[in-house]
């Protein structure tokens, strides 16, 4: 059976043998045509139209399980209908500063892209539960653009200098993923999939206009380093003995990794799914 990967001989191209979804009707990544997307939609579900994190939770309460609280980071308004707990963080990104991220805008591509992934706690029992219904989660995508170095993002990747041994944990106490969010929250939104498989089609897309920076550094620092974001605050890591020493900024994302939950985690030079036919879905925007 296909291990899946991004190399030549189990990559995106290959999925379909395993998971024959990846053909299906609504797949993600997708390349945004800006002039296609339609202004208005019915927001009526929200006054503000817009996405709303919920930044009053105390972090050092948030608690991984799927009982946990009302005090989770959660997401609510604009196309949902419910509210939406946070799950993981994770990153794409690709060999170098050139492309990286999976959706396109007009054909573009960024150097990498943060997706923070939401459940609807309100319908559903648990995250794994709800990845397999159609409304069952929000993914928010925000692309990082080579630019100025990112103070925030530093809260994470100066973490990973002080944890360079294969199999790491460190627990994140003080870490709001939404200090990560650029200030504009203003979005583009679709019907689409997992980007990874089993590439379930069961997310809500909130593609956010306006990318966050990452300095090339950072960036370089993404590539060397394996790290997964998961259940809100755990960070995994892995990094090549050989390639400590090189370790720097959007480095370090280009080795953070993105697999499904209990899956071994290796390190990659890229990890971005290419963009995937519209098959005549309408990406909105507010
Ligand atoms: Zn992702």
């Amino acid at each position: 059976m296909l291990h899946w990967g991004y190399d030549e001989h189990n990559g995106p191209a290959h999925w379909k043998e395993v998971f024959p979804v990846a053909n299906g009707d609504r797949q993600s990544p997708i390349d945004i045509k800006t002039e296609e997307t339609n202004v208005e939609f019915d927001d009526t579900v929200n006054k503000s139209g817009s996405f709303q994190p919920n930044r009053s939770s105390l972090l050092s309460d948030f608690s991984c399980s799927d009982d946990e609280p009302t005090t989770a980071f959660v997401l609510t308004g604009g196309p949902l209908s419910g509210t939406y707990r946070l799950r993981q963080i994770h990153f794409h990104w690709g060999s170098n500063d050139e492309a990286g991220s999976e959706h396109a805008v007009d054909g573009m591509k960024y150097a990498a892209e943060l997706h923070v992934v939401h459940w609807n706690s309100e319908k559903y029992s648990s995250f794994v539960e709800a990845a397999r219904q159609s409304d069952g989660l929000a993914v928010m995508a925000v692309f990082l653009q080579i630019g100025e170095c990112n103070p925030q993002l530093n809260k994470i990747t100066d973490r990973l200098d002080t944890i360079r041994i294969k199999g790491k944990r460190a627990l994140f106490t003080n870490f709001d993923p939404s200090c990560l969010l650029p200030k504009s929250l203003d979005y583009w939104t679709y019907f689409g999939s997992l980007t990874v498989p089993p590439l379930l089609e069961s997310v809500i897309w909130i593609v956010l206009r306006e990318p966050i920076s990452v300095c090339s550094e950072q960036s370089a620092f993404v590539r060397l380093t394996a790290m997964r974001m998961d259940l809100g605050l755990t960070f995994w890591f892995k990094i090549p003995a050989s390639q400590r020493q090189d370790i720097v900024q959007l480095a370090k994302f280009r080795s953070l990794l993105s697999t499904a939950e209990d899956e071994v985690a290796c390190c990659l030079l890229r990890n971005y799914r290419p963009p995937q036919p519209l098959k005549g879905r309408e990406v909105r925007r507010n």
